[in-house]
């Protein structure tokens, strides 16, 4: 059995969310009638002239910093020359040669290059004819391209349009093939673990792969060719004569990473600066909103506690709906001593179940940790004086009989003596006792 591995690489195309579209002053919002948010620039007719939407290019520069890419000082539109009835210019307007940023990773992943292109319209297939909506015709899209980083469909969860190819481990690249429109994540796992048996099915028998484009049908799970591969020449590529060369100053750059939100990585290099483990920081930046909510919890000033509970108990009940600062109040009584970490823990769960504060909880349920030395003191003298058998026994030498007192002394406080407390002053007195 030969040892076959995979390779993926994925371009993916991400909308930016400006109002306008990139190259007219459309709007861009989603669900409206057909054809309504159309101009003639974005309807291609001749003589309209595009001009470049300034947000447009600030959001793809914002995420190629967030990539870790180069953004380039100069880069050219060009003119991506093919038809389709979703198309009425016969070209869409996207950058080849000399793309907007380049490197960058996410991840593991390297990038190869993200550049600034324009969607396509929409067809709509009623049942006697097609439609055509254009206006999807004009958002700005960034397409983000890989390196073939990827070996697995697992690896390419996140990401929408690939490449598959296989070879034998340690031979040479394989031949790829292109597999189009995977927009769900499920589609994207089941196409390319087709697509990788499809390929090794056809290699162990003698074949050979062609390169192509295949499409991925949901019915069958399976990959159909859709057309061959295009070749970049097959769109007659040309520099876009309607706009000028985009010259990014380094000034522009500095500014949009200076207005970057914090990324997740120096979030977790923060978290480890403020004593928790690295494991517990990569865990809490998984989601933007855990990552919120533990940071409003550490605010009351236990970062540790505050990652432990966030960790554990709210990640067990699966939802955000204690408000932040009760988990901080929650922390702050058991660091006080109002509260012991047993108690706690089910106070924690009448907070997620009924949105009491604990203060609240602890009053009415009378939970508090009883600390003061006289009233632990008072319940170990009625200990002592009802089990006067044991109590005898370890004046006798009889030390494990120490733990059915303070078993007894709990018993005494209703499990609410603070522990250590309760095992000193019972010590203390069988030995003054005993004296
Ligand atoms: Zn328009």
């Amino acid at each position: 059995m030969p040892d076959w591995e995979a390779v993926i690489g994925l371009e993916v195309h991400a909308r930016l969310l400006t109002q306008s579209k990139i190259f007219c002053s459309c709007s861009t919002t989603f669900g409206a009638p057909p054809n309504t948010h159309v101009c003639p620039v974005c309807l291609g007719y001749p003589g309209a002239l595009p001009v470049l939407n300034r947000n447009a290019v600030e959001l793809a520069i914002r995420a190629a910093v967030a990539t870790g890419c180069r953004v380039n000082e100069r880069s050219v539109f060009a003119r991506k020359n093919y038809f389709y009835p979703d198309l009425p210019k016969g070209y869409q307007i996207s950058q080849f040669e000399q793309p907007l940023a380049t490197g960058g990773r996410v991840g593991t992943v390297r990038l190869i290059r993200i550049h600034l292109e324009e969607d396509a319209g929409k067809l709509i297939h009623a049942a006697d004819a097609s439609l055509v909506d254009l206006n999807r015709a004009g958002v700005p899209l960034i397409e983000i391209v890989s390196e073939p980083d990827i070996r697995s469909a697992a690896d390419a969860d996140a990401y929408l349009d690939a490449n598959v190819s296989v070879h034998r481990r340690g031979e040479r690249l394989g031949t790829r093939a292109e597999i189009k429109n995977l927009n769900s994540f499920r589609f994207l796992r089941n196409a390319i673990e087709f697509e990788i048996s499809r390929q090794i099915a056809i290699l162990e028998t003698g074949g050979s792969v062609r390169q192509e484009t295949r499409l991925f049908e949901v019915a069958s799970g399976e990959t159909r060719a859709m057309r061959s591969k295009e070749e970049a020449h097959d769109y007659r590529y040309f520099p876009e004569p309607d706009l000028f060369t985009l010259q990014i100053d380094h000034a522009w750059v500095e500014d949009v990473v200076r207005k970057l939100p914090e990324m997740p990585h120096a979030r977790v290099e923060r978290y480890k600066r403020l004593g928790i483990s690295a494991v517990d920081a990569e865990a809490l930046v998984a989601t933007r909103e855990l990552s919120d909510y533990f940071e409003a919890v550490a605010a009351g000033g236990n970062p540790k506690a505050a990652a432990n509970w966030v960790r554990n108990e709210v990640l067990r009940i699966g939802h955000f709906r204690i408000p932040p600062e009760m988990l901080t109040k929650l922390i702050a009584m058991i660091d006080k001593g109002t509260i012991g970490g047993k108690v706690a823990k089910e106070v924690f769960d009448e907070m997620a179940a009924g949105g009491e504060p604990p203060d609240g909880i602890v009053e009415r349920r009378g939970l508090t940790q009883v600390s003061d030395p006289a009233a632990i003191r008072e319940a170990a003298r009625r200990v002592i004086d009802g089990n006067p058998t044991q109590v005898a026994q370890y004046r006798g030498g009889k030390a494990q009989v120490f733990g059915f007192l303070v078993g007894q002394l709990m018993k005494e406080t209703r499990g609410k003596a603070k522990a250590e407390l309760a095992n000193e002053i019972l010590r203390e007195m069988l030995d003054s006792v005993a004296r």
